[in-house]
């Protein structure tokens, strides 16, 4: 009997995640991918002869991997190679640097020579309860299929919608962090974690403290870097069957009896399936570039509503003055300001730094000469609109220097070594997009539950990735993949039932069932 089968849009890690899923619960799956391999925004660069890590570099959640690849029959350590960070990052405000460590004590200690007494203790009340958010939120929300509020209260396991409030939507993470830190230097480092979903520590929930935990629980390396971890899950869906089709671009989603019927593609060629599952942004969909049939399928996704891009570089070069650590942030004498410009769509004057020093191990061990690097600066997503001109980017690459250089740390960027993508390249990447590359903004309390669910309002097609629910970064991506396949399996055994009654003796497929007794 003819398996039931799936075009899978674009293999970044949540259409990674899906496709090795579907592919390993016996589903026909294809995926087509517009570049050249798989990853999306884990993608690699190169730069000076260097593969360089361009996107994510923070490895976090390993557990959600460890169940993916459990859930498909294989065993994650078998096929990457992920070593724990006992340090996690190292924080430089001009001349004075904070090492943050996975080992909490060591946290607290650093702080409390960092900045006295009270601001330790300030740290372990902060610790505590960024953990007690993420624990009330992490199956109730992230690893469920996106609900309102009153349903997620329930689901949190007690029908009080005030036990919601124990995770501070009303508050802004900023004046949260005044309540544990007085020294402004920690309120900057805490609130960075906003940028880790593109927001503003000013504008976004104190609920999104609980990133701080994410990294907390872990941070670990990976041998090759994380474009290993992209190929890893490519290689899972592959061994259970998965076909991936590269430098192909999807250009309609065919409907129906309105119901999504397969895809054609930039070489006019159409291919049929009874579900699609789109990793690319749904802001693609809902501006159309999916065709007019599919553009329903989500609601309006506002530009004004974007999440942050970034100017990131990519080097193959050397480094002086500063000992780094794999990673490192330089921080902006003026966060408010830093945010302000990026409000009104503008370069901050003086920018945070975050630097990537890839090849460094855990205590910051690195080749002699040259190494990989990537610096990220925040930018706002105007890539689909006047984008930056090129004495912008120039002012913009001085400032960062300047930045960096506050602290010490001497870059070499040579032109020829050197990459940089803009908001503007990432647009190219990620369509309609502007190059925000985490989705809508998490501004207000109402953010979370407004992200795009798995389903969407055209039967047989679903989203997976960044930008739907349950949010932004590598690992929650992979859960929406999952999110996706669970509610595709679903409707797939629904389908299978239906049809038995109307047609008795009709027999359901082997994925149907699978999917009826999950
Ligand atoms: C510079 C940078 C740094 C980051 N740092 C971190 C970090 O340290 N830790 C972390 O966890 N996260 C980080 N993130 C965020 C993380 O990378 C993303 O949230 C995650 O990778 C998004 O995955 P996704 O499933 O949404 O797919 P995406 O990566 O968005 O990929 C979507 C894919 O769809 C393809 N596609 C789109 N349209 C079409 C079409 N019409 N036809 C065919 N294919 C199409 C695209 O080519 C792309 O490959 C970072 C991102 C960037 C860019």
């Amino acid at each position: 009997m003819e398996r039931d089968n799936v075009i899978v849009i674009g293999a970044g890690v949540g259409g990674l995640t899906s496709a090795a899923l579907l592919a390993a619960r016996g589903l026909d799956v294809t995926v087509v991918e517009a570049a050249a391999t798989p990853g999306g925004k884990m993608r690699q660069v190169t730069s000076g002869g260097a593969m360089v890590d361009g996107g994510p570099t923070v490895f976090t959640m390993r557990d959600v991997f460890e169940d993916l690849f459990d859930s498909c029959g294989a065993t994650l350590s078998d096929h990457l190679t992920l070593r724990p960070a006992s340090l996690l990052a190292r924080h430089a405000w001009n001349e004075d640097r904070l090492d943050l460590f996975a080992d909490r004590d060591a946290s607290e200690a650093a702080i409390g020579n960092f900045a006295g007494a009270a601001e330790a203790k300030g740290y372990r009340r902060f610790y505590d309860e960024a953990q007690q958010i993420f624990r009330s939120l992490d199956h109730p929300f992230m690893r469920s299929q996106r609900a309102g509020p009153t349903r997620l209260a329930w689901e949190m396991g007690k029908a009080n919608p005030s036990d919601l409030l124990t995770t501070r939507p009303f508050n802004s993470l900023w004046g949260a962090l005044g309540d544990h830190f007085r020294d402004p230097r920690l309120r900057q480092l805490f609130g960075r974690y906003a940028t880790y979903c593109g927001s503003s520590p000013f504008k976004c929930p104190a609920t999104l403290m609980l990133i701080a935990h994410v990294e907390a629980r872990g941070v670990w390396l990976v041998d090759g870097g994380m474009f290993a971890l992209a190929k890893a899950i490519e290689g899972l869906a592959i061994r259970n069957g998965a076909r991936f089709r590269y430098g192909e671009r999807v250009t309609e989603i065919l409907v129906d009896k309105g119901k999504a019927s397969g895809v054609t593609l930039a070489s006019g060629e159409r291919l049929h399936a009874r579900s699609v599952v789109c990793n690319a942004d749904p802001a693609a969909l809902a501006s159309g570039r999916f065709g007019q049939a599919a553009q329903r399928a989500v609601g309006a996704i506002p530009a004004s509503g974007r999440s942050l891009a970034a100017m990131v570089w990519t080097a193959h070069s050397k480094t002086d003055g500063f000992p780094l650590a794999h990673h490192n942030v330089f921080f902006s004498n003026d966060y408010a300001a830093e945010f302000e410009s990026l409000g009104q769509n503008k370069l901050a004057v003086s920018p945070t730094v975050y630097v990537c020093a890839q090849d460094r191990d855990d205590l910051g061990v690195g080749p002699d000469g040259a190494e990989r690097l990537q610096i990220l600066v925040n930018a706002p997503a105007i890539g689909d609109g006047k984008g930056f001109t090129q004495g912008e980017i120039d002012q913009c690459r001085l400032q960062m220097l300047e930045t960096t250089g506050r602290a010490g740390l001497l870059l070499e960027l040579p032109a020829s070594g050197t990459t940089l993508a803009t908001p503007t390249d990432f647009e190219a990447m990620f369509p309609s997009t502007g190059g925000a590359l985490y989705g809508q903004a998490s501004h207000g309390w109402v953010a979370s539950f407004r992200r795009p669910g798995a389903r969407t309002k055209i039967p047989g097609l679903y989203l997976a990735g960044g930008s739907t629910h349950p949010g932004a970064g590598v690992p929650m991506a992979a859960l929406s993949g999952g999110l996706a396949v669970d509610i595709l399996l679903r409707d797939l055994a629904l389908t299978s039932r239906l049809m038995q009654k109307v047609m008795p003796g009709g027999t359901s497929t082997p994925a149907a069932t699978t999917a009826a007794s999950a």
